[in-house]
């Protein structure tokens, strides 16, 4: 091998190394490059509150942890988020532009916890989000404590950031944006409930440039979107685009008529992405566990 040779061998094997260091937490750990347009850094995201008084408590306290970034290790974050009345419906948890709309319901039997949907316009511009939760598994005595509601809201509301999973193998990296699971023998273990220093640090990655226009709600003025909301029926959720070897984690995306896109993460229960972990489990049929 001459000289030249060996350095471009090298500067493969560096490059190698960094995907394989740095992918994991880093390249994977926004869903893509969404994120809300803003022009100015910190910036505030109206959350509306849909939930029932059970599930109000554990929304207050993950965007609590996400407004205390000190709190985790972490110097700042560019995202204040402000819990604002809901303006939606439990059950269907329509998107309202400029806002994120949390809710949680009994959407029964279909083998999701938590779901998470994203709008987006021109590629990268998040417009809207909702997070909704699951009440036909977390009225389980499996799914009911304090600790897996709270991980599973911490992660649903902060996929309406952008923000993607540290890890999906069902380790704790201490962040409620894995998939540690606080059922069963860990039902007591406070592990991942909370954000860690990296999903701030991430963040920061995530909303380093600014916008020349903004997608965020300002005051209470802004108008439901019209017909791009998803439904019941998970066949509006478009394409599976993404699953994790374990099941647990499917990404799905949906061209829409108005040229956006929407982008649905879903959660899946243990049960639901045991028995096929391949399978796209929406097509899957589900029981009462
Ligand atoms: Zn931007
Ligand atoms: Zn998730």
């Amino acid at each position: 091998m001459n000289h030249s040779g060996n350095r471009h061998w090298r500067r493969g094997l560096l490059a190698l190394l960094l995907a394989v260091l740095g992918g994991h937490s880093w390249a994977q750990h926004a869903w893509g490059t969404y994120h809300w347009a803003r022009t100015a850094n910190p910036f505030t995201l109206q959350v509306g509150d849909n939930m029932s008084a059970d599930w109000k408590t554990y929304l207050a306290l993950s965007t609590q942890d996400w407004n205390n970034p000190t709190a985790f290790a972490a110097s700042s974050t560019p995202l204040t988020v402000k819990v604002v009345g809901g303006r939606s419906s439990k059950r269907t948890c329509s998107m309202v532009t400029g806002t994120t709309q949390v809710c949680n319901g009994k959407y029964g039997f279909n083998g999701w916890l938590g779901l998470a949907s994203i709008n987006i316009s021109g590629g990268s511009h998040i417009t809207q989000g909702s997070a909704k939760m699951n009440d036909s598994y977390f009225n389980l005595a499996t799914y009911n404590n304090p600790f897996e509601k709270r991980h599973v809201v911490c992660q649903e509301v902060a996929h309406t950031f952008g923000l993607d999973h540290q890890s999906e193998d069902g380790s704790s990296l201490n962040t409620c944006m894995d998939y540690f699971s606080n059922t069963g023998g860990n039902a007591g273990n406070p592990a991942s409930t909370t954000p860690n220093a990296h999903d701030f640090e991430e963040l920061t990655l995530i909303y380093a440039h600014l916008d020349s226009t903004t997608t965020l709600a300002a005051g209470s003025s802004s108008a439901s979107a019209a017909d791009i909301d998803i439904s019941d029926d998970p066949r509006s959720w478009g394409v599976l685009v993404r699953q994790s070897a374990n099941g647990r984690s499917s990404v799905y995306e949906r061209e829409n008529r108005n040229g956006s896109k929407t982008v649905t993460h879903v959660y899946w229960t243990p049960e639901a992405a045991l028995r096929c972990r391949a399978c796209d489990h929406r097509f899957e049929v589900h029981s009462q566990p």
